[in-house]
């Protein structure tokens, strides 16, 4: 993939996994950075307060992403080889299922804020 799609879709997962931390879990979070990479050129970071299961989650995600051998991308869901393993795959898809809700509603409410 090209690496700015890399960077798209690092932070959309950045975004999608603190989201559901911030809902999910309260307690004892750290701020961290995550350096992005990808086919040698460096991305801006991303610092998140994350608890450790969901930086643990994002640190895997993005390992993934970095790794994907995909030319042209396929959404993750509908990947022909999913690279990630059954536990992380379970959780990734609620907490984007999470998020995804979330974001379609506040879109939403501005939406009719707006009207
Ligand atoms: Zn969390």
């Amino acid at each position: 993939m090209k690496p700015e799609k890399f960077y798209h879709d690092a932070k959309t997962v950045a975004k999608f996994i603190s989201i559901y931390c911030d809902d999910k879990h309260k307690d004892k979070k750290e701020k961290r950075s995550y350096a992005l990479k990808y086919d040698n050129q460096n991305f801006c970071p991303i610092t998140l307060n994350l608890c450790d299961v969901c930086h643990e989650t994002l640190k895997y995600s993005l390992e993934r992403l970095q790794n994907c051998p995909h030319e042209d991308k396929p959404s993750c869901r509908k990947c022909p080889k999913p690279c990630y393993d059954k536990p992380e795959w379970k959780l990734l898809a609620r907490i984007m299922r999470h998020s995804g809700m979330k974001l379609g509603l506040l879109k939403l409410r501005s939406m009719i804020k707006r009207a």
